[in-house]
């Protein structure tokens, strides 16, 4: 499955009963890489939105769970984010994606993080279900950078 932007694949150790990983072509190494900018916003979106649809279609009613891995628990090195279609499989390595991990942040919060000041329409679209992560912060001005 490709778009324009971006790829998705199965992830090869499924963690739920649909576990995909959504991958831009663009090439950023994690999300140290990402800016609070119109760009890196509408990327994340983009991500988001495109396979929200998609998992909703497979899965009607299902829940769905987007986020990404922190560095440096990221395992591999390409941004990638993971949409997940609930329940989660018997014996799923699930710790690998709960918001209270300080390795695991959900899209929400890291699209509230990049969203352009002031721009209502950007925090609106954030507002997507939550599983409970979204008090978090994160970052993307100032300290990070290149890793
Ligand atoms: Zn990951």
């Amino acid at each position: 499955m490709q778009t324009e932007r971006l790829v998705v694949f199965r992830d090869r150790s499924p963690a739920a009963t649909a576990h995909l990983q959504i991958v831009p072509r663009k090439h950023i190494d994690n999300l140290n890489d990402l800016r609070r900018s119109p760009e890196d916003h509408a990327l994340v979106l983009e991500m988001l939105e495109t396979w929200r649809e998609v998992l909703q279609r497979m899965h009607p009613g299902a829940k769905l769970r987007f986020g990404f891995h922190r560095p440096p628990f990221n395992s591999v090195l390409h941004l990638h984010m993971h949409g997940k279609a609930l329940p989660y499989l018997d014996g799923a390595p699930t710790w690998k994606y709960h918001t209270w991990t300080p390795w695991w942040l959900p899209v929400e919060v890291v699209l509230k993080s990049l969203a352009p000041a002031g721009d209502a329409e950007a925090s609106a679209a954030a507002a997507v279900p939550s599983d409970g992560g979204s008090q978090r912060s994160w970052p993307p001005d100032g300290e990070g950078g290149a890793v």
